[in-house]
Protein backbone atom coordinates (compact mmCIF):
# COMPACT_ATOMS: atom_id res chain seq x y z
CA UNK A 1 0.00 0.00 0.00
CA UNK A 2 2.90 2.36 0.98
CA UNK A 3 4.28 4.20 -1.83
CA UNK A 4 7.85 5.12 -1.67
CA UNK A 5 8.91 8.91 -2.34
CA UNK A 6 11.18 6.83 -5.30
CA UNK A 7 8.13 5.17 -6.89
CA UNK A 8 5.68 8.07 -7.46
CA UNK A 9 7.08 8.85 -10.76
CA UNK A 10 6.16 5.65 -12.54
CA UNK A 11 2.53 6.21 -11.58
CA UNK A 12 -0.60 8.36 -13.08
CA UNK A 13 -0.38 11.93 -12.45
CA UNK A 14 -3.67 11.90 -10.57
CA UNK A 15 -2.42 8.72 -8.31
CA UNK A 16 0.68 10.46 -8.01
CA UNK A 17 -0.86 13.56 -6.52
CA UNK A 18 -2.73 11.24 -4.07
CA UNK A 19 0.33 9.33 -3.45
CA UNK A 20 2.38 11.97 -2.46
CA UNK A 21 -0.03 13.96 -0.05
CA UNK A 22 0.24 10.08 1.51
CA UNK A 23 3.91 10.56 1.88
CA UNK A 24 2.72 13.76 3.63
CA UNK A 25 0.96 12.18 5.96
CA UNK A 26 3.85 11.35 8.48
CA UNK A 27 7.27 12.63 10.20
CA UNK A 28 9.18 14.49 8.67
CA UNK A 29 6.14 16.24 7.42
CA UNK A 30 3.89 15.62 10.42
CA UNK A 31 4.89 16.97 13.72
CA UNK A 32 3.86 14.04 15.29
CA UNK A 33 3.83 10.22 14.57
CA UNK A 34 0.66 9.43 15.79
CA UNK A 35 -1.07 11.77 13.99
CA UNK A 36 -1.19 14.16 10.82
CA UNK A 37 -0.50 17.89 12.43
CA UNK A 38 1.25 20.12 10.01
CA UNK A 39 0.63 23.62 11.31
CA UNK A 40 2.65 27.10 10.28
CA UNK A 41 5.91 27.34 10.62
CA UNK A 42 6.39 24.49 12.65
CA UNK A 43 9.07 21.57 11.53
CA UNK A 44 6.58 20.00 9.44
CA UNK A 45 6.84 22.85 7.58
CA UNK A 46 10.11 23.54 5.96
CA UNK A 47 9.90 19.47 5.56
CA UNK A 48 7.00 19.72 2.89
CA UNK A 49 8.38 22.95 1.41
CA UNK A 50 12.03 21.14 0.78
CA UNK A 51 10.17 18.16 -0.84
CA UNK A 52 8.00 20.49 -2.71
CA UNK A 53 10.90 22.74 -3.80
CA UNK A 54 12.78 19.58 -5.61
CA UNK A 55 9.36 18.62 -7.25
CA UNK A 56 9.38 22.18 -8.80
CA UNK A 57 11.99 22.52 -9.81
CA UNK A 58 12.35 19.16 -11.49
CA UNK A 59 9.08 20.19 -13.22
CA UNK A 60 11.06 23.26 -14.81
CA UNK A 61 9.54 26.25 -12.42
CA UNK A 62 11.96 28.10 -10.21
CA UNK A 63 10.97 28.71 -6.91
CA UNK A 64 10.73 31.42 -4.72
CA UNK A 65 9.57 31.61 -0.70
CA UNK A 66 8.04 34.96 -0.05
CA UNK A 67 8.25 36.16 3.42
CA UNK A 68 5.17 34.73 4.96
CA UNK A 69 6.27 31.34 3.91
CA UNK A 70 4.60 30.46 0.84
CA UNK A 71 6.02 28.63 -1.49
CA UNK A 72 5.65 29.65 -5.06
CA UNK A 73 6.72 27.70 -8.13
CA UNK A 74 6.65 29.59 -11.57
CA UNK A 75 6.25 27.94 -14.76
CA UNK A 76 7.53 30.69 -17.10
CA UNK A 77 5.19 31.01 -20.27
CA UNK A 78 6.43 31.89 -24.02
CA UNK A 79 7.59 35.63 -22.83
CA UNK A 80 9.26 35.98 -19.73
CA UNK A 81 7.45 38.09 -16.65
CA UNK A 82 3.84 37.28 -18.37
CA UNK A 83 1.16 37.17 -15.75
CA UNK A 84 0.26 34.20 -14.30
CA UNK A 85 -2.43 31.82 -13.99
CA UNK A 86 -1.72 31.14 -10.29
CA UNK A 87 -2.48 27.27 -9.26
CA UNK A 88 -3.09 27.10 -5.54
CA UNK A 89 -3.75 25.87 -2.35
CA UNK A 90 -2.88 25.54 1.67
CA UNK A 91 -0.14 22.81 3.20
CA UNK A 92 -1.28 23.28 6.29
CA UNK A 93 -3.23 21.25 8.38
CA UNK A 94 -5.61 20.97 10.95
CA UNK A 95 -4.35 18.87 14.28
CA UNK A 96 -5.02 14.93 13.63
CA UNK A 97 -6.05 16.06 9.79
CA UNK A 98 -7.29 14.17 7.08
CA UNK A 99 -4.19 13.72 4.26
CA UNK A 100 -5.99 15.76 1.12
CA UNK A 101 -7.47 18.80 3.05
CA UNK A 102 -5.58 21.65 1.07
CA UNK A 103 -2.19 19.31 0.06
CA UNK A 104 -3.94 17.41 -2.74
CA UNK A 105 -4.89 21.03 -4.50
CA UNK A 106 -1.11 21.87 -4.47
CA UNK A 107 -0.44 17.98 -5.57
CA UNK A 108 -2.71 18.09 -8.66
CA UNK A 109 -1.46 21.49 -9.75
CA UNK A 110 2.38 20.15 -9.69
CA UNK A 111 0.96 17.28 -11.21
CA UNK A 112 -0.68 19.35 -14.14
CA UNK A 113 2.72 21.53 -14.78
CA UNK A 114 4.79 18.29 -14.89
CA UNK A 115 2.67 17.32 -17.67
CA UNK A 116 3.22 20.46 -19.52
CA UNK A 117 7.02 20.24 -18.59
CA UNK A 118 7.17 16.67 -20.04
CA UNK A 119 5.59 17.90 -23.14
CA UNK A 120 8.02 21.12 -23.07
CA UNK A 121 4.80 23.04 -23.83
CA UNK A 122 4.78 26.72 -22.70
CA UNK A 123 1.83 28.73 -22.88
CA UNK A 124 1.05 32.58 -23.41
CA UNK A 125 0.93 33.17 -19.36
CA UNK A 126 3.34 31.83 -16.95
CA UNK A 127 1.77 29.01 -14.05
CA UNK A 128 2.34 29.56 -10.71
CA UNK A 129 1.91 26.74 -8.00
CA UNK A 130 1.12 28.34 -4.99
CA UNK A 131 1.63 26.27 -1.48
CA UNK A 132 0.16 28.71 1.36
CA UNK A 133 1.62 27.73 4.55
CA UNK A 134 -1.48 29.20 6.71
CA UNK A 135 -5.10 28.76 5.60
CA UNK A 136 -6.58 26.71 8.53
CA UNK A 137 -5.44 28.82 11.29
CA UNK A 138 -4.29 26.24 13.69
CA UNK A 139 -1.33 27.49 15.22
CA UNK A 140 -1.69 31.35 15.34
CA UNK A 141 -5.40 32.86 15.90
CA UNK A 142 -6.15 34.12 12.60
CA UNK A 143 -7.07 32.21 9.54
CA UNK A 144 -5.41 32.59 5.81
CA UNK A 145 -2.66 34.63 6.44
CA UNK A 146 -1.09 33.38 3.41
CA UNK A 147 -3.83 34.34 1.03
CA UNK A 148 -4.92 37.43 2.75
CA UNK A 149 -1.24 38.67 2.62
CA UNK A 150 -0.86 37.56 -1.05
CA UNK A 151 -4.17 39.25 -1.69
CA UNK A 152 -3.25 42.52 0.04
CA UNK A 153 -5.57 42.01 2.26
CA UNK A 154 -3.75 42.82 5.53
CA UNK A 155 -3.09 46.36 6.58
CA UNK A 156 -2.51 45.71 10.16
CA UNK A 157 1.00 43.90 9.83
CA UNK A 158 2.38 44.94 13.16
CA UNK A 159 -0.74 42.85 14.69
CA UNK A 160 -0.32 40.00 12.82
CA UNK A 161 3.32 39.83 14.06
CA UNK A 162 2.23 39.91 17.16
CA UNK A 163 -0.30 36.86 17.58
CA UNK A 164 1.08 34.38 19.56
CA UNK A 165 0.41 30.53 19.22
CA UNK A 166 -0.56 28.03 22.51
CA UNK A 167 2.65 28.38 23.73
CA UNK A 168 3.15 32.09 23.46
CA UNK A 169 5.51 32.34 20.65
CA UNK A 170 4.83 35.44 18.49
CA UNK A 171 4.86 35.02 14.86
CA UNK A 172 7.11 37.44 14.43
CA UNK A 173 9.70 34.99 16.21
CA UNK A 174 8.39 32.01 14.48
CA UNK A 175 8.97 33.60 11.02
CA UNK A 176 12.60 34.75 12.70
CA UNK A 177 13.17 31.53 13.69
CA UNK A 178 12.10 29.63 9.88
CA UNK A 179 14.56 32.17 8.59
CA UNK A 180 12.45 34.79 7.09
CA UNK A 181 12.12 38.99 8.21
CA UNK A 182 9.00 39.18 9.85
CA UNK A 183 9.78 43.24 8.70
CA UNK A 184 9.32 42.09 5.46
CA UNK A 185 5.95 40.77 5.71
CA UNK A 186 3.97 43.42 3.98
CA UNK A 187 6.06 42.17 0.81
CA UNK A 188 4.12 39.47 0.35
CA UNK A 189 1.14 41.23 -1.30
CA UNK A 190 0.85 40.42 -5.75
CA UNK A 191 0.23 43.22 -7.83
CA UNK A 192 -2.74 42.09 -8.97
CA UNK A 193 -1.54 42.68 -12.57
CA UNK A 194 0.68 39.91 -12.40
CA UNK A 195 -2.15 37.72 -11.95
CA UNK A 196 -4.00 36.68 -14.78
CA UNK A 197 -6.43 34.29 -13.00
CA UNK A 198 -6.64 32.22 -9.78
CA UNK A 199 -7.83 28.38 -9.60
CA UNK A 200 -8.19 26.31 -6.74
CA UNK A 201 -8.54 22.03 -6.81
CA UNK A 202 -9.62 20.84 -3.19
CA UNK A 203 -11.85 17.96 -1.82
CA UNK A 204 -14.96 18.89 -1.34
CA UNK A 205 -15.52 18.14 2.08
CA UNK A 206 -18.57 17.48 1.84
CA UNK A 207 -20.90 14.39 0.92
CA UNK A 208 -22.74 15.96 -2.15
CA UNK A 209 -20.37 14.91 -4.99
CA UNK A 210 -20.84 11.49 -3.35
CA UNK A 211 -24.65 11.77 -3.31
CA UNK A 212 -24.61 12.42 -7.23
CA UNK A 213 -22.36 9.72 -8.03
CA UNK A 214 -19.89 12.20 -9.54
CA UNK A 215 -15.92 12.71 -9.58
CA UNK A 216 -16.15 16.47 -9.35
CA UNK A 217 -17.89 19.49 -9.58
CA UNK A 218 -17.47 23.13 -10.36
CA UNK A 219 -17.84 25.74 -7.46
CA UNK A 220 -20.28 28.35 -8.10
CA UNK A 221 -18.67 30.58 -5.00
CA UNK A 222 -17.64 30.38 -0.98
CA UNK A 223 -20.69 31.20 1.23
CA UNK A 224 -20.88 34.40 3.19
CA UNK A 225 -20.71 33.23 6.98
CA UNK A 226 -21.93 35.33 9.73
CA UNK A 227 -21.57 34.02 13.58
CA UNK A 228 -23.20 34.95 16.80
CA UNK A 229 -23.01 34.34 20.40
CA UNK A 230 -26.71 34.07 21.44
CA UNK A 231 -26.81 34.72 25.41
CA UNK A 232 -30.59 33.90 27.34
CA UNK A 233 -30.84 34.71 30.65
CA UNK A 234 -33.71 33.31 32.94
CA UNK A 235 -34.16 32.55 36.35
CA UNK A 236 -32.41 29.70 38.26
CA UNK A 237 -34.41 27.91 40.63
CA UNK A 238 -35.06 24.40 42.26
CA UNK A 239 -36.15 21.77 39.90
CA UNK A 240 -38.60 20.15 42.50
CA UNK A 241 -40.16 23.06 43.53
CA UNK A 242 -40.51 25.68 41.23
CA UNK A 243 -44.29 24.60 39.20
CA UNK A 244 -43.68 24.22 34.91
CA UNK A 245 -46.01 27.27 34.82
CA UNK A 246 -43.38 29.72 37.07
CA UNK A 247 -40.24 28.69 35.17
CA UNK A 248 -37.83 31.36 33.21
CA UNK A 249 -36.04 28.07 31.40
CA UNK A 250 -33.30 29.68 29.64
CA UNK A 251 -32.10 26.10 28.47
CA UNK A 252 -35.67 25.02 27.51
CA UNK A 253 -35.66 28.37 25.46
CA UNK A 254 -32.40 28.14 23.81
CA UNK A 255 -33.64 24.21 22.99
CA UNK A 256 -36.73 26.05 21.40
CA UNK A 257 -34.56 28.68 19.56
CA UNK A 258 -32.96 25.61 18.17
CA UNK A 259 -35.30 23.64 16.51
CA UNK A 260 -36.81 27.23 15.15
CA UNK A 261 -33.32 28.30 13.38
CA UNK A 262 -32.90 24.56 11.93
CA UNK A 263 -36.83 24.95 10.38
CA UNK A 264 -35.81 28.42 9.18
CA UNK A 265 -32.67 27.21 7.75
CA UNK A 266 -34.55 23.90 6.15
CA UNK A 267 -37.05 26.43 4.77
CA UNK A 268 -34.13 28.20 2.54
CA UNK A 269 -32.36 24.85 2.03
CA UNK A 270 -32.89 25.21 -2.26
CA UNK A 271 -30.96 28.05 -2.09
CA UNK A 272 -28.07 26.37 -0.36
CA UNK A 273 -28.21 28.16 2.84
CA UNK A 274 -27.42 26.31 6.09
CA UNK A 275 -27.28 27.58 9.88
CA UNK A 276 -25.94 25.86 12.85
CA UNK A 277 -26.11 25.99 17.03
CA UNK A 278 -22.95 23.41 17.17
CA UNK A 279 -22.35 24.85 20.90
CA UNK A 280 -23.94 25.30 24.05
CA UNK A 281 -23.24 25.73 27.89
CA UNK A 282 -26.34 26.38 30.52
CA UNK A 283 -25.53 27.53 34.10
CA UNK A 284 -25.65 26.76 36.97
CA UNK A 285 -25.47 23.42 35.12
CA UNK A 286 -26.83 20.27 37.85
CA UNK A 287 -29.43 18.18 37.49
CA UNK A 288 -31.55 20.15 40.04
CA UNK A 289 -31.42 23.68 38.81
CA UNK A 290 -33.85 25.13 36.44
CA UNK A 291 -30.45 26.53 34.19
CA UNK A 292 -30.80 30.42 34.25
CA UNK A 293 -28.21 31.48 31.93
CA UNK A 294 -27.88 29.65 28.80
CA UNK A 295 -25.11 30.88 26.06
CA UNK A 296 -25.44 28.92 22.33
CA UNK A 297 -23.42 30.21 19.21
CA UNK A 298 -25.02 30.16 15.68
CA UNK A 299 -23.40 30.42 12.43
CA UNK A 300 -25.17 31.45 9.01
CA UNK A 301 -24.01 31.01 5.71
CA UNK A 302 -25.22 31.49 2.22
CA UNK A 303 -23.73 32.12 -0.67
CA UNK A 304 -26.36 35.31 -1.43
CA UNK A 305 -25.18 37.71 1.16
CA UNK A 306 -28.22 39.58 0.95
CA UNK A 307 -30.21 35.97 2.25
CA UNK A 308 -28.17 35.31 4.95
CA UNK A 309 -28.60 38.83 6.21
CA UNK A 310 -32.22 38.13 6.02
CA UNK A 311 -32.34 34.66 7.19
CA UNK A 312 -30.26 36.29 9.77
CA UNK A 313 -32.84 38.97 11.07
CA UNK A 314 -35.38 36.09 10.86
CA UNK A 315 -34.05 34.20 12.87
CA UNK A 316 -33.25 36.98 15.48
CA UNK A 317 -37.00 38.63 15.78
CA UNK A 318 -38.22 34.97 16.04
CA UNK A 319 -35.84 33.96 18.66
CA UNK A 320 -36.59 37.09 20.34
CA UNK A 321 -40.49 36.23 20.32
CA UNK A 322 -39.62 33.13 21.87
CA UNK A 323 -38.01 34.39 24.37
CA UNK A 324 -40.69 36.95 25.07
CA UNK A 325 -43.29 34.25 25.34
CA UNK A 326 -41.06 32.41 27.44
CA UNK A 327 -40.32 35.50 29.62
CA UNK A 328 -36.83 34.82 29.15
CA UNK A 329 -34.12 37.61 28.19
CA UNK A 330 -31.93 37.29 24.93
CA UNK A 331 -28.62 39.33 23.31
CA UNK A 332 -26.87 38.77 20.48
CA UNK A 333 -23.49 39.21 19.62
CA UNK A 334 -21.92 39.21 16.27
CA UNK A 335 -18.46 37.66 16.70
CA UNK A 336 -17.95 37.22 12.04
CA UNK A 337 -19.12 38.28 9.21
CA UNK A 338 -17.25 37.22 6.14
CA UNK A 339 -18.75 38.00 2.99
CA UNK A 340 -19.22 35.86 -0.21
CA UNK A 341 -16.71 35.07 -2.98
CA UNK A 342 -18.91 33.82 -5.98
CA UNK A 343 -16.64 32.44 -8.55
CA UNK A 344 -15.79 34.57 -11.77
CA UNK A 345 -18.39 32.90 -14.31
CA UNK A 346 -16.46 33.23 -17.35
CA UNK A 347 -13.71 31.37 -15.54
CA UNK A 348 -15.94 28.94 -13.91
CA UNK A 349 -17.56 28.49 -17.79
CA UNK A 350 -14.32 27.31 -19.07
CA UNK A 351 -13.95 24.08 -16.13
CA UNK A 352 -17.24 23.47 -16.86
CA UNK A 353 -16.40 23.35 -20.67
CA UNK A 354 -14.07 21.13 -19.67
CA UNK A 355 -16.04 18.58 -17.67
CA UNK A 356 -18.20 18.92 -20.80
CA UNK A 357 -15.13 17.91 -23.10
CA UNK A 358 -14.61 14.94 -20.79
CA UNK A 359 -17.88 14.15 -20.87
CA UNK A 360 -18.83 14.31 -17.43
CA UNK A 361 -21.84 16.65 -16.13
CA UNK A 362 -20.48 20.24 -15.60
CA UNK A 363 -22.68 19.89 -11.99
CA UNK A 364 -22.75 22.92 -10.14
CA UNK A 365 -22.29 23.44 -5.91
CA UNK A 366 -21.48 26.22 -3.74
CA UNK A 367 -18.54 26.36 -0.98
CA UNK A 368 -20.24 26.03 2.54
CA UNK A 369 -16.30 25.81 3.83
CA UNK A 370 -13.88 29.31 3.17
CA UNK A 371 -10.71 28.77 0.84
CA UNK A 372 -7.62 30.35 -0.12
CA UNK A 373 -9.62 31.35 -3.23
CA UNK A 374 -11.51 33.64 -1.21
CA UNK A 375 -9.07 36.28 -0.70
CA UNK A 376 -7.31 35.97 -3.54
CA UNK A 377 -10.36 36.87 -5.18
CA UNK A 378 -9.81 40.36 -4.45
CA UNK A 379 -6.85 40.62 -7.03
CA UNK A 380 -8.02 38.02 -9.82
CA UNK A 381 -11.15 36.10 -11.15
CA UNK A 382 -10.68 32.61 -9.63
CA UNK A 383 -12.73 29.39 -9.82
CA UNK A 384 -12.24 26.55 -8.03
CA UNK A 385 -12.66 22.61 -8.69
CA UNK A 386 -14.13 20.04 -6.34
CA UNK A 387 -13.34 16.62 -5.48
CA UNK A 388 -15.50 13.76 -4.20
CA UNK A 389 -13.75 12.89 -0.95
CA UNK A 390 -14.90 9.53 0.76
CA UNK A 391 -18.39 9.70 3.09
CA UNK A 392 -17.95 13.58 2.29
CA UNK A 393 -15.61 13.12 5.46
CA UNK A 394 -13.01 15.88 6.14
CA UNK A 395 -10.77 17.23 8.93
CA UNK A 396 -10.27 13.93 9.90
CA UNK A 397 -7.65 11.47 9.17
CA UNK A 398 -10.54 9.63 7.77
CA UNK A 399 -10.26 11.63 4.78
CA UNK A 400 -9.87 9.95 1.63
CA UNK A 401 -9.79 10.46 -2.01
CA UNK A 402 -9.83 8.51 -5.40
CA UNK A 403 -6.63 8.54 -7.17
CA UNK A 404 -8.95 7.66 -10.55
CA UNK A 405 -11.13 11.18 -9.40
CA UNK A 406 -7.80 12.87 -9.13
CA UNK A 407 -6.82 11.72 -12.70
CA UNK A 408 -9.84 13.20 -13.74
CA UNK A 409 -9.06 15.97 -11.62
CA UNK A 410 -5.80 16.54 -13.30
CA UNK A 411 -7.18 16.47 -16.81
CA UNK A 412 -10.63 18.97 -16.27
CA UNK A 413 -7.23 21.23 -15.12
CA UNK A 414 -5.13 20.39 -18.03
CA UNK A 415 -8.19 21.20 -20.33
CA UNK A 416 -9.55 24.64 -18.42
CA UNK A 417 -5.40 25.74 -19.14
CA UNK A 418 -6.21 24.68 -22.94
CA UNK A 419 -9.28 26.92 -23.05
CA UNK A 420 -7.84 30.02 -21.08
CA UNK A 421 -5.28 29.97 -23.76
CA UNK A 422 -7.45 30.11 -26.15
CA UNK A 423 -9.78 32.55 -24.23
CA UNK A 424 -6.58 34.89 -24.14
CA UNK A 425 -5.49 34.23 -27.84
ZN1 LIG B 1 -8.59 23.30 2.95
Amino acid sequence: METALSNIEVLSPGARAVARCDIFGKPPYSETPAMLTRRFLTPAHPAAIASLQRWMRKADMSVTLDPLGNLIGRYEGNTAGAPALVIGSHIDTVRDAGRYDGALGVMLGLSCIEQLAAAKRRLPFAIELVAFGDEEGSRFPSAMIGSRAMAGLISDYASIAALEDEDGVMLADALERFGLDPSSMSGTARAPESVLAYLEAHIEQGPQLEAEDLALGVVTGIAAQLRFRVSFTGTAGHAGTTPMGLRQDALACAAEAILAIEEMARQQAVHGAVATVGSIDAKPGAANVIAGETGMSLDIRALDGTLRDEMARHMMSCIADIAARRNVGVEFEQLQDLPPSPCDPALSGLLEEALGEMGLPPFRLASGAGHDAAALAAIAPMAMLFIRCAGGISHNPAEAVDPADADLAVEAMLRFIDRLEASTA
